[in-house]
């Protein structure tokens, strides 16, 4: 990561806000895009890219796909296809990436790669990287405390009853290489 790097934090406590995270990500991508989502299994990539694809507008539904190891969805609007990888199943890394032999043009889409902890080292030099943490109790940020009671009244006027800690995460999003250099990322925040 350089000086160039662009950060946002966002706390996100719920399947539900998480999915609208996706949708708003999506407003910032464009064709060739290639956006990595980390974070140990259940944190919630699969969650964000629901989002993603709804936004891009995009035809299929956004699974976590268990025999497949990538999926193209096309685009609906004449936008850019999603492209979508689950890569926490790929044990060699890229080069296997590589080797997937996709029957669509990755300059032409979105590459949403979700991505287990620590493997991105190898990835290209534009990316957007988001990571994706679970707020694990007392040791959440600064202010969660308030983030949380506010989950919870959302929660409670829902009828959806008690919405506890663990629904809540930590997303980080970097956005590295002249792509996203002074990228503005403030619409991923709260409004
Ligand atoms: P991953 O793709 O990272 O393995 P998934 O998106 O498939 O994760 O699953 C995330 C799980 O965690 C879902 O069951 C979802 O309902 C749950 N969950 C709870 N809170 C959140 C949250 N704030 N954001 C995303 N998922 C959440
Ligand atoms: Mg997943």
């Amino acid at each position: 990561m350089s000086t160039t790097d662009t950060t946002t934090r966002i706390t996100v406590n719920s399947p539900d806000l998480m999915q609208e995270l996706g949708r708003r990500l999506a407003t910032l991508l464009r064709p060739g895009d290639l956006v990595l989502l980390s974070g140990e299994l259940g944190a919630g990539k699969t969650t964000l890219t629901r989002g993603l694809g709804e936004g891009l507008g995009v035809r299929g539904a956004v699974t976590s796909p268990t025999f497949v190891i990538a999926r193209v969805h096309p685009s609906l609007t004449g936008g850019p296809a999603l492209v979508h990888v689950d890569a926490y199943r790929l044990g060699g890394g890229l080069d296997e990436m590589e080797d997937l032999d996709l029957d669509v043009s990755l300059p032409e889409s979105v590459v949403v790669v979700e991505w287990g902890e620590g493997k991105v080292e190898e990835l290209s030099e534009d990316r957007l990287h988001v990571v994706i943490a679970r707020a694990v109790g007392g040791e959440a940020a600064p202010g969660a405390g308030g983030v949380r009671d506010v989950a919870h009244a959302d929660a409670v006027a829902d009828g959806a009853g008690v919405t506890d800690g663990d629904d809540v995460r930590e997303v980080t999003v970097t956005g590295v290489g002249a792509r996203w250099a002074g990228a503005d990322l403030s619409a991923l925040g709260p409004t």
